[in-house]
């Protein structure tokens, strides 16, 4: 490998706040377990890279310098053709429940972790590689990304980070003329990836399934140490292991009430692509919902509809199931039921409180899951956008409403419902069927009525729960037809846009149109 310099050992005490590339401070992270959970390995160079995207948001994260990006140095360590010399690169092992069925042996196939940045807070995140050549886990795998994933995981997790969404981050996509054979032949791309650990409930399985139950043990233990003090607290092991399992079940369970409320279909939630801390991780066949509905599988391999969008909290439980059981050398029976069961819990409050704010609810009543339920049926039965019609509803005001007919009595009144006419008949027009937009709206103003908040309070409040913006897959498909023109300009326009979902972006306002006619004929599969 040439190149390299990079990075100083996390013993050195000065600290630049933005930091080069010489002076990152650079650990070994998760590979300090040693042999038995890493394979060592230095990433495979992509030929002739150039750099595609680059996230400043992402470098201040691990306390880069932007301009550090413009180096020759910065493309070389995002194409896996130089290394932090400080760290050995390393790919994890792991297992997983695959579409239900147990694999004992995956890991980083094309995975490589370049070492663990230290930032001058403090902060440690991994600096993962993804698309960078083979491993000891490749199995039939090339261990490379072809640029059209690469692309989508970069646009969906900072999407998901504009969103407030937990996810792994992405800084960079170099790609290169390089042949990468799928269905068909395309190019290669490396992801430069960031979170501050990728575990995954795989990795417990893999050591669990070999009966290596000291392994287990030294995993958990290195997961509480680094990534949860409250529970690094608790001061008996048997307690301290069920407290991370309990954990563990909490985040998820929030993180797929975020997911439901946004409208985001993961589309292969093996456990293997199920991070330990709660992430979103390892996008690939994912897709943010159009028209609404329930039922949707975004990934086209997806036959049976395992992880259809709102099959999501259940396949997150059984995966939870999964992990307990691969703790089970840990965690009591009783204790794992316990945190098993506090799922359902953790999930419904979090859904009702997201679906309160995107309906601008700021006052909990008892009826209200029986309207969210019903507000979201009367969505799907008419296929109504979901996103639009949560940030149409977000400019609804009702304060000065003067002459509201009865639903029912007068179905053709354009002013029924709301004060301002023209937002409330294109809510009206998102649905198929007008009688069923009108009483909705309906029922919506009277409890609407109810709130002590004034509107333009609730209004201002919807907007910060209602993205104007999500990463539909015809604009991932648009930005990714451009990239292999050699145009990137539409990812950074997207990933300007998506990086900040909530506020009006005027220029931009044709990303937050309904999909075109062709949208339909698109369909996104594992290969990747
Ligand atoms: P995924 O469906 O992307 O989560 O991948 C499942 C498993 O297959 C993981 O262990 C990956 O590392 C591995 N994998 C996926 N694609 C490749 C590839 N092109 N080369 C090597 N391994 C791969
Ligand atoms: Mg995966």
């Amino acid at each position: 490998m040439t190149g390299g310099g990079y990075g100083r050992r996390m013993t050195m005490l000065t600290r630049a706040r933005a930091a080069t590339l010489e002076s990152l401070m650079i650990g070994e992270g998760y590979s300090s377990l040693g042999d038995e959970y890493v394979e060592r390995r230095d990433p495979t160079p992509l030929r002739d890279p150039y750099l595609i995207a680059f996230s400043p948001d992402v470098a201040a994260l691990v306390g880069l310098e932007a301009a550090q990006a413009e180096r020759p140095e910065f493309l070389r360590l995002a194409a896996g053709c130089s290394r932090f010399e400080a760290v050995a690169p390393y790919a994890a092992v792991y297992a997983g429940h695959q579409f239900g069925s147990f694999v004992p042996q995956l890991g980083d196939g094309r995975a490589i972790t370049l070492g663990e940045v230290e930032t001058a807070d403090g902060a440690r995140y991994e600096w993962q590689i993804k698309g960078a050549g083979q491993t000891a886990f490749s199995r039939f795998g090339d261990g490379r990304a072809v640029l059209r994933s690469t692309i989508r995981e970069y646009l969906g997790s900072e999407a998901m980070a504009g969103l407030g969404i937990p996810t792994t981050r992405a800084l960079a996509i170099a790609g290169s003329d390089e042949p990468v054979f799928r269905e068909t032949p395309e190019t290669a791309g490396v992801l430069t990836r960031i979170a501050p650990s990728h575990l995954r409930f795989g990795t417990f399985e893999y050591f669990h399934d070999r009966s290596r139950f000291e392994a287990v043990r030294a995993v958990a233990d290195y997961a509480i140490a680094n990534f949860f003090p409250g529970v690094a607290r608790v001061a008996s092991d048997a307690d301290r292991y069920a407290q991370l399992l309990h954990e563990v079940v909490g985040r998820t369970a929030r993180l797929i009430a975020q997911w439901q409320a946004v409208g985001f279909a993961h589309g292969v939630m093996n456990t293997d692509n199920m991070s330990i801390l709660g992430l979103t991780l390892d996008y690939g066949p994912f897709g943010f919902l159009d028209a609404f509905d329930p039922g949707f599988i975004c990934n086209h391999t997806d036959v049976g509809g395992r992880y259809a969008f709102d099959r999501q909290p259940a396949v997150a439980l059984w995966n939870c199931h999964a992990l307990a059981a691969a703790l089970s050398s840990l965690v009591s029976k009783d204790d794992a039921a316990a945190a098993l069961a506090a799922f359902a819990p953790a999930f419904q409050a979090r859904y009702a409180q997201a679906l309160a704010d995107k309906f601008g609810l700021g006052e909990p009543r008892p009826d209200d899951p029986t309207f969210f339920a019903d507000a979201l049926a009367a969505l799907a039965r008419n296929r109504v956008d979901y996103t639009i019609f949560f940030r149409a509803l977000s400019s609804l005001s009702f304060g000065d409403a003067t002459s509201f007919g009865d639903a029912a009595a007068s179905p053709q009144s354009s002013t029924l419902v709301a004060g301002d006419a023209d937002a409330c008949k294109r809510l009206i027009a998102l649905f198929e069927n007008r009688a069923d937009a009108e009483a909705l709206l309906q029922r919506y103003r009277a409890r609407i009525a109810l709130e002590s908040r004034d509107d333009a309070a609730r209004m201002a409040a919807m907007r910060r729960a209602n993205p104007k913006y999500v990463l539909r897959n015809y604009l991932a498909e648009n930005a990714i037809r451009a990239a292999r023109e050699r145009d990137y300009s539409d990812i950074a326009r997207l990933h300007a846009v998506l990086r900040d979902p909530f506020d009006e972006h005027p220029q931009s306002e044709a990303y937050a149109g309904t999909p075109p006619p062709w949208a339909a004929e698109l369909s996104v599969s594992c290969s990747s």
